[in-house]
């Protein structure tokens, strides 16, 4: 079986993404209006997020519940060597990290400033909520928007043979990390990904409000 969809950015399947509700944990769903360019981010979208279960529901593009990431990047308070410190992404932001200053080695707490953290975490771009479909397998998490995603991925894990000539460096293939690539994992991954599809069909069965 041969894989040959196009090579679709990871924001193509960003439009629909179920999420869990913060309120009540039921499946919710981000709906966004994308703008006319939306790589590498797409920016001046329209996102609402709706609980049909509790109705929970945020339109408030400022509020962001996701991962941040701290940068520290001035001049070193005692020598004003440049100094620049990368936190690790987190939940929970914090006001100063203690930083050594590489030329005359002195620590000193500096004030973080912190920025929306996107990259690799299993939480939707535009709210920052967890994701519905998320799964652990090994160390790793396999994160999904949707059912089309889901399947998407699917059919490209199943395919024996996998095209790479036309993709792009957006290309959701292309940034998929390397143990979903590897055919190693082929048959865990394929498990997993027909497990979580089997409970969200039973999640939402009687949940009407959502078919389209
Ligand atoms: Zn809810
Ligand atoms: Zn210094």
């Amino acid at each position: 079986m041969r894989f040959n969809k196009p090579p679709y950015p990871t924001v193509y399947f960003s439009e629909e993404i179920w999420v869990k509700c913060p309120k009540c944990s039921e499946p919710a769903m981000v709906k966004t209006e994308l703008p006319k360019y939306t790589i590498p981010f797409p920016w001046g979208h329209k996102s609402v997020c709706n609980c049909n279960h509790c109705g929970f529901q945020e339109t408030d593009h400022n509020s962001w519940s996701g991962y941040l990431q701290g940068f520290v990047n001035r001049a070193c308070g005692k020598c004003g060597s440049r100094i620049s410190h990368t936190t690790e992404p987190t939940r929970d932001p914090y006001e100063t990290s203690n930083v050594a200053c590489e030329v005359c080695k002195d620590v000193r707490a500096y004030e973080i400033q912190w920025y929306r953290y996107r990259n690799d975490k299993p939480t939707d771009p535009y709210f920052g909520f967890d994701l519905w479909f998320q799964t652990s397998i090994k160390d790793n998490v396999l994160w999904l928007y949707n059912i089309d995603h889901l399947d998407y991925l699917n059919e490209y894990v199943n395919a024996k043979l996998r095209e790479g000539d036309s993709r792009h460096k957006y290309s959701m293939i292309t940034n998929l990390p390397q143990w979903v690539k590897s055919s190693k994992n082929r048959d865990v991954i394929v498990k997993k990904l027909s497990k979580l599809k089997r409970e969200f069909e039973k999640t939402t069965v009687h949940n009407t409000g959502y078919r389209k």
